[in-house]
Protein backbone atom coordinates (compact mmCIF):
# COMPACT_ATOMS: atom_id res chain seq x y z
CA UNK A 1 0.00 0.00 0.00
CA UNK A 2 0.73 3.42 -0.30
CA UNK A 3 3.29 5.28 2.30
CA UNK A 4 1.59 8.32 2.70
CA UNK A 5 2.95 10.66 0.31
CA UNK A 6 5.51 8.59 -2.54
CA UNK A 7 5.15 11.22 -5.03
CA UNK A 8 6.56 13.71 -2.49
CA UNK A 9 9.72 11.34 -1.97
CA UNK A 10 12.96 13.19 -3.04
CA UNK A 11 14.00 12.91 -6.49
CA UNK A 12 10.24 12.34 -7.01
CA UNK A 13 8.84 14.17 -10.55
CA UNK A 14 7.55 17.85 -10.10
CA UNK A 15 4.14 17.86 -11.92
CA UNK A 16 2.85 21.44 -13.38
CA UNK A 17 -0.34 22.13 -11.65
CA UNK A 18 -2.54 25.29 -13.16
CA UNK A 19 -6.05 26.52 -12.82
CA UNK A 20 -7.84 28.20 -15.82
CA UNK A 21 -9.24 31.01 -13.72
CA UNK A 22 -12.66 32.54 -14.70
CA UNK A 23 -16.47 32.46 -13.83
CA UNK A 24 -18.52 29.15 -13.96
CA UNK A 25 -20.68 31.07 -15.98
CA UNK A 26 -17.98 32.21 -18.65
CA UNK A 27 -17.62 28.08 -19.70
CA UNK A 28 -18.13 27.62 -23.31
CA UNK A 29 -21.25 25.24 -22.71
CA UNK A 30 -22.86 28.19 -21.07
CA UNK A 31 -22.05 30.94 -23.41
CA UNK A 32 -25.36 30.31 -25.18
CA UNK A 33 -27.59 31.02 -22.02
CA UNK A 34 -25.29 33.97 -20.23
CA UNK A 35 -25.25 36.51 -22.30
CA UNK A 36 -21.98 38.44 -21.91
CA UNK A 37 -23.70 41.93 -20.96
CA UNK A 38 -24.99 39.75 -18.06
CA UNK A 39 -21.59 38.71 -16.51
CA UNK A 40 -21.56 42.13 -14.09
CA UNK A 41 -24.53 41.27 -12.87
CA UNK A 42 -24.21 37.53 -11.76
CA UNK A 43 -23.30 37.16 -7.88
CA UNK A 44 -19.33 37.19 -7.87
CA UNK A 45 -17.83 33.59 -6.99
CA UNK A 46 -14.25 33.42 -8.05
CA UNK A 47 -12.69 35.53 -5.36
CA UNK A 48 -14.09 33.17 -2.88
CA UNK A 49 -13.04 29.67 -4.54
CA UNK A 50 -9.92 31.81 -5.47
CA UNK A 51 -9.05 32.23 -2.01
CA UNK A 52 -10.11 28.45 -1.03
CA UNK A 53 -7.69 26.85 -3.40
CA UNK A 54 -4.81 29.57 -2.43
CA UNK A 55 -4.89 28.43 1.21
CA UNK A 56 -4.71 24.38 -0.32
CA UNK A 57 -1.63 25.09 -2.16
CA UNK A 58 0.00 26.96 0.41
CA UNK A 59 -0.50 24.09 3.54
CA UNK A 60 0.90 21.98 0.85
CA UNK A 61 3.89 24.55 -0.16
CA UNK A 62 2.08 23.75 -4.01
CA UNK A 63 2.58 26.62 -6.80
CA UNK A 64 0.52 26.79 -9.55
CA UNK A 65 0.20 28.35 -13.31
CA UNK A 66 -2.85 30.74 -12.95
CA UNK A 67 -4.07 30.91 -16.53
CA UNK A 68 -6.62 34.45 -15.71
CA UNK A 69 -9.00 35.57 -18.16
CA UNK A 70 -8.14 39.73 -18.78
CA UNK A 71 -11.50 39.98 -17.92
CA UNK A 72 -11.40 39.23 -14.54
CA UNK A 73 -7.80 40.88 -13.96
CA UNK A 74 -9.78 44.05 -14.49
CA UNK A 75 -12.22 43.22 -12.22
CA UNK A 76 -10.76 41.43 -9.71
CA UNK A 77 -7.20 43.04 -9.60
CA UNK A 78 -6.52 42.75 -5.68
CA UNK A 79 -7.02 38.65 -6.05
CA UNK A 80 -4.87 38.78 -8.77
CA UNK A 81 -2.43 40.42 -6.55
CA UNK A 82 -2.74 37.76 -3.89
CA UNK A 83 -1.79 35.25 -6.49
CA UNK A 84 1.34 36.53 -7.47
CA UNK A 85 2.20 37.84 -3.70
CA UNK A 86 1.94 34.03 -2.93
CA UNK A 87 4.49 32.80 -5.71
CA UNK A 88 2.44 30.89 -8.49
CA UNK A 89 2.59 32.47 -11.79
CA UNK A 90 0.38 34.95 -13.44
CA UNK A 91 -0.41 33.54 -17.30
CA UNK A 92 -3.18 34.26 -20.02
CA UNK A 93 -6.36 32.79 -20.48
CA UNK A 94 -7.61 35.84 -23.23
CA UNK A 95 -9.81 38.54 -22.44
CA UNK A 96 -13.06 37.84 -22.45
CA UNK A 97 -13.10 33.01 -23.18
CA UNK A 98 -13.77 33.43 -27.06
CA UNK A 99 -12.97 30.22 -28.83
CA UNK A 100 -9.61 30.67 -30.60
CA UNK A 101 -11.51 29.09 -33.57
CA UNK A 102 -14.17 31.13 -32.98
CA UNK A 103 -11.90 34.39 -34.06
CA UNK A 104 -10.41 35.55 -37.10
CA UNK A 105 -6.64 36.26 -37.16
CA UNK A 106 -6.36 39.80 -36.44
CA UNK A 107 -9.47 39.08 -33.19
CA UNK A 108 -7.13 36.92 -31.96
CA UNK A 109 -4.01 39.16 -31.75
CA UNK A 110 -6.66 41.62 -30.67
CA UNK A 111 -7.46 39.32 -27.65
CA UNK A 112 -4.14 37.93 -26.47
CA UNK A 113 -2.08 41.26 -26.45
CA UNK A 114 -4.88 42.99 -24.50
CA UNK A 115 -5.14 40.29 -22.28
CA UNK A 116 -1.06 40.37 -21.87
CA UNK A 117 -1.11 43.88 -21.64
CA UNK A 118 -4.00 43.88 -18.31
CA UNK A 119 -2.44 40.62 -16.57
CA UNK A 120 1.33 42.71 -16.45
CA UNK A 121 -0.52 45.58 -15.03
CA UNK A 122 -2.56 44.27 -12.95
CA UNK A 123 -0.36 41.74 -11.54
CA UNK A 124 3.40 43.89 -11.93
CA UNK A 125 5.20 40.19 -13.60
CA UNK A 126 5.89 39.13 -16.69
CA UNK A 127 2.99 37.31 -18.81
CA UNK A 128 4.77 34.40 -20.83
CA UNK A 129 2.16 31.58 -20.89
CA UNK A 130 -1.14 31.55 -22.54
CA UNK A 131 -3.93 28.62 -22.49
CA UNK A 132 -6.69 29.21 -24.96
CA UNK A 133 -10.57 29.05 -23.78
CA UNK A 134 -11.54 25.41 -24.09
CA UNK A 135 -8.22 23.86 -25.54
CA UNK A 136 -9.07 25.63 -29.10
CA UNK A 137 -6.10 25.80 -30.65
CA UNK A 138 -5.97 22.59 -33.61
CA UNK A 139 -5.19 21.69 -36.93
CA UNK A 140 -8.18 25.00 -38.09
CA UNK A 141 -6.01 27.66 -36.50
CA UNK A 142 -2.33 26.89 -36.47
CA UNK A 143 -1.52 30.28 -37.14
CA UNK A 144 -2.09 30.85 -33.39
CA UNK A 145 1.44 29.97 -32.64
CA UNK A 146 3.21 32.75 -34.61
CA UNK A 147 0.78 35.39 -33.18
CA UNK A 148 1.80 34.26 -29.86
CA UNK A 149 4.94 34.64 -30.56
CA UNK A 150 4.98 37.76 -32.23
CA UNK A 151 2.51 39.00 -28.81
CA UNK A 152 5.62 38.11 -26.50
CA UNK A 153 4.38 34.65 -25.33
CA UNK A 154 6.71 32.20 -24.71
CA UNK A 155 4.64 29.11 -24.21
CA UNK A 156 1.15 28.25 -24.41
CA UNK A 157 -0.67 24.97 -23.13
CA UNK A 158 -3.54 24.84 -25.70
CA UNK A 159 -3.70 21.35 -27.85
CA UNK A 160 -5.10 18.50 -25.85
CA UNK A 161 -3.90 15.94 -28.01
CA UNK A 162 -7.29 13.89 -26.95
CA UNK A 163 -10.68 12.92 -29.22
CA UNK A 164 -13.41 15.06 -27.66
CA UNK A 165 -16.76 16.65 -29.50
CA UNK A 166 -15.58 20.41 -28.47
CA UNK A 167 -12.12 20.50 -29.36
CA UNK A 168 -8.89 17.94 -29.41
CA UNK A 169 -6.61 17.38 -31.63
CA UNK A 170 -6.20 13.70 -31.57
CA UNK A 171 -2.69 13.25 -33.26
CA UNK A 172 -1.01 16.10 -31.71
CA UNK A 173 2.50 15.51 -29.82
CA UNK A 174 1.34 14.29 -26.01
CA UNK A 175 4.58 16.05 -24.21
CA UNK A 176 6.19 19.43 -25.28
CA UNK A 177 7.27 20.65 -28.76
CA UNK A 178 7.52 23.58 -30.84
CA UNK A 179 4.42 23.90 -33.59
CA UNK A 180 5.58 24.81 -36.96
CA UNK A 181 8.98 24.71 -35.36
CA UNK A 182 8.63 28.20 -33.41
CA UNK A 183 9.63 29.70 -30.72
CA UNK A 184 6.82 29.24 -28.69
CA UNK A 185 6.51 25.85 -26.89
CA UNK A 186 3.41 24.19 -26.58
CA UNK A 187 2.95 22.20 -23.15
CA UNK A 188 -0.11 19.58 -23.58
CA UNK A 189 -2.39 18.80 -20.68
CA UNK A 190 -1.27 15.04 -19.71
CA UNK A 191 -2.95 12.10 -21.46
CA UNK A 192 -2.47 8.62 -21.29
CA UNK A 193 -1.21 5.84 -23.72
CA UNK A 194 -3.88 3.16 -23.70
CA UNK A 195 -4.79 0.94 -26.57
CA UNK A 196 -3.43 3.57 -29.46
CA UNK A 197 -5.57 6.31 -27.64
CA UNK A 198 -5.13 9.06 -25.73
CA UNK A 199 -6.97 9.01 -22.63
CA UNK A 200 -7.45 12.43 -21.27
CA UNK A 201 -5.67 12.72 -17.40
CA UNK A 202 -4.86 16.12 -16.58
CA UNK A 203 -8.59 17.11 -15.03
CA UNK A 204 -11.27 18.30 -15.88
CA UNK A 205 -14.75 16.46 -15.89
CA UNK A 206 -13.16 13.28 -15.78
CA UNK A 207 -11.10 13.78 -12.39
CA UNK A 208 -14.76 14.39 -10.75
CA UNK A 209 -16.17 12.18 -12.90
CA UNK A 210 -13.62 8.95 -12.17
CA UNK A 211 -12.98 7.50 -8.65
CA UNK A 212 -9.22 9.71 -7.49
CA UNK A 213 -7.70 6.30 -7.42
CA UNK A 214 -7.84 6.14 -11.51
CA UNK A 215 -6.14 9.80 -11.61
CA UNK A 216 -3.29 8.84 -9.19
CA UNK A 217 -2.93 5.83 -10.94
CA UNK A 218 -2.77 7.80 -14.17
CA UNK A 219 0.13 10.09 -13.03
CA UNK A 220 1.89 7.06 -11.29
CA UNK A 221 2.29 5.59 -14.58
CA UNK A 222 3.36 8.49 -16.37
CA UNK A 223 6.16 9.05 -14.14
CA UNK A 224 7.02 5.47 -13.94
CA UNK A 225 6.87 4.25 -17.85
CA UNK A 226 7.50 7.70 -19.55
CA UNK A 227 9.68 9.65 -16.72
CA UNK A 228 7.61 13.02 -17.60
CA UNK A 229 5.75 15.20 -15.13
CA UNK A 230 1.82 15.65 -15.16
CA UNK A 231 0.31 18.84 -16.13
CA UNK A 232 -2.81 19.19 -14.19
CA UNK A 233 -6.09 21.75 -14.61
CA UNK A 234 -8.83 22.51 -12.79
CA UNK A 235 -11.10 25.80 -12.74
CA UNK A 236 -12.06 27.62 -9.51
CA UNK A 237 -15.79 26.76 -9.97
CA UNK A 238 -15.10 23.50 -9.52
CA UNK A 239 -14.77 23.41 -6.10
CA UNK A 240 -17.84 25.24 -5.74
CA UNK A 241 -20.55 22.96 -5.17
CA UNK A 242 -23.03 26.12 -4.28
CA UNK A 243 -22.41 27.79 -7.67
CA UNK A 244 -26.59 28.92 -9.15
CA UNK A 245 -27.22 25.96 -11.62
CA UNK A 246 -28.19 27.73 -15.31
CA UNK A 247 -31.33 26.97 -16.98
CA UNK A 248 -31.39 25.72 -20.41
CA UNK A 249 -28.03 23.51 -20.83
CA UNK A 250 -28.34 20.25 -22.53
CA UNK A 251 -28.17 17.01 -20.89
CA UNK A 252 -24.36 16.79 -21.97
CA UNK A 253 -23.23 20.00 -20.53
CA UNK A 254 -25.33 19.77 -17.87
CA UNK A 255 -23.27 16.62 -16.44
CA UNK A 256 -20.23 17.78 -17.63
CA UNK A 257 -20.53 20.72 -15.66
CA UNK A 258 -21.97 19.82 -12.42
CA UNK A 259 -21.03 16.25 -11.94
CA UNK A 260 -19.21 15.38 -8.42
CA UNK A 261 -18.67 18.83 -7.72
CA UNK A 262 -18.88 18.39 -4.14
CA UNK A 263 -16.00 15.68 -4.58
CA UNK A 264 -13.40 17.59 -6.44
CA UNK A 265 -12.11 19.69 -3.45
CA UNK A 266 -11.09 16.55 -1.31
CA UNK A 267 -10.03 14.62 -4.54
CA UNK A 268 -7.69 17.90 -5.07
CA UNK A 269 -6.46 17.85 -1.42
CA UNK A 270 -5.42 14.32 -2.26
CA UNK A 271 -3.87 15.35 -5.41
CA UNK A 272 -1.45 17.65 -3.06
CA UNK A 273 -0.79 15.26 -0.75
CA UNK A 274 0.56 12.48 -3.44
CA UNK A 275 2.12 14.38 -5.69
CA UNK A 276 5.02 17.47 -5.82
CA UNK A 277 3.66 20.52 -7.45
CA UNK A 278 4.75 23.13 -8.99
CA UNK A 279 4.47 26.23 -11.95
CA UNK A 280 4.45 25.47 -15.27
CA UNK A 281 7.54 28.28 -15.61
CA UNK A 282 9.32 26.07 -12.84
CA UNK A 283 8.66 22.31 -14.30
CA UNK A 284 9.67 23.43 -17.48
CA UNK A 285 12.20 26.22 -16.76
CA UNK A 286 14.74 24.48 -18.78
CA UNK A 287 13.12 23.71 -21.98
CA UNK A 288 11.72 27.68 -21.96
CA UNK A 289 15.02 29.47 -20.86
CA UNK A 290 17.63 27.60 -22.60
CA UNK A 291 16.74 24.88 -25.35
CA UNK A 292 14.59 23.91 -27.65
CA UNK A 293 12.86 20.64 -27.72
CA UNK A 294 12.26 18.33 -30.57
CA UNK A 295 9.42 18.39 -32.23
ZN1 LIG B 1 -11.65 28.54 -19.63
Amino acid sequence: MRSGQPGAAPGGIVNALTVDVEHYFQVSAMAPYIARSAWDTIECRVENNVERLLARFAANEAHATFFTLGWIAERYPAMIRRIVAAGHELASHGYGHQRATDLSRAEFEDDITRAKSILEDVGGVAVRGYRAPSFSIDKRNLWAFDSLRDAGYAYSSSVYPVHHDHYGMPDAPRFPYHPRGGSVLEIPVSTLRVGGRNLPIGGGGYFRLLPYAVSRRAIERLHRSERRPAVFYLHPWEIDPGQRRIEGIGAKSRFRHYVNLSRTEPRLQRLLDDFRWDTIRAVFDLALGHERLAA
